[in-house]
């Protein structure tokens, strides 16, 4: 099989042991979400849900995941976004890109945990200044 370009979504409580190709299995109870690389290589990818990991958006019909997927440990490094139940593709990371983006991570990571506060500069602006109007009460 190829690159997916849809996926479907279950609700489950328990990951199953093996995975059917273009499902994400979301897991509230464990607060993570799994599903086979969109690409059809097999692989599991795992991606656990918190403010400095992913999330899941749930309209009721579709689910989304951010932000997007780089299975940078796998062979087939393939990098890719879940919107609305579609796979989007995206170009394949250079070396020196895939260090950027786990140093920001890493960054991100440890600002979170050093103040409360910081996860919001994860979140699109308009949320920033939502909460920056509650502190400031
Ligand atoms: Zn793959």
């Amino acid at each position: 099989m190829g690159r997916a370009r849809r996926v479907s979504h279950r609700f489950v409580e328990h990951i199953p042991g093996s995975l059917e190709d273009g499902v994400v299995y979301v897991s509230i109870e464990y607060g993570t979400a799994v599903h086979k690389c969109c690409c059809g290589c097999g692989e599991e990818v795992v991606t656990p849900l918190s403010p400095t990991d992913w999330k899941l958006i749930y309209d009721g019909e579709t689910v989304s995941l951010s932000p997007s997927i780089g299975n940078w440990s796998f062979k087939c490094q393939s990098h890719y976004w879940i919107i609305q139940n579609r796979v989007g593709w995206a170009r394949k990371w250079s070396a020196e890109e895939i260090r950027e983006g786990r140093d920001a991570d890493l960054h991100r990571k440890r600002q979170y945990y050093a103040d409360g506060d910081a996860g919001a500069s994860y979140l699109p602006g308009f949320f920033d200044d939502a909460f920056t109007d509650d502190d400031q009460e």
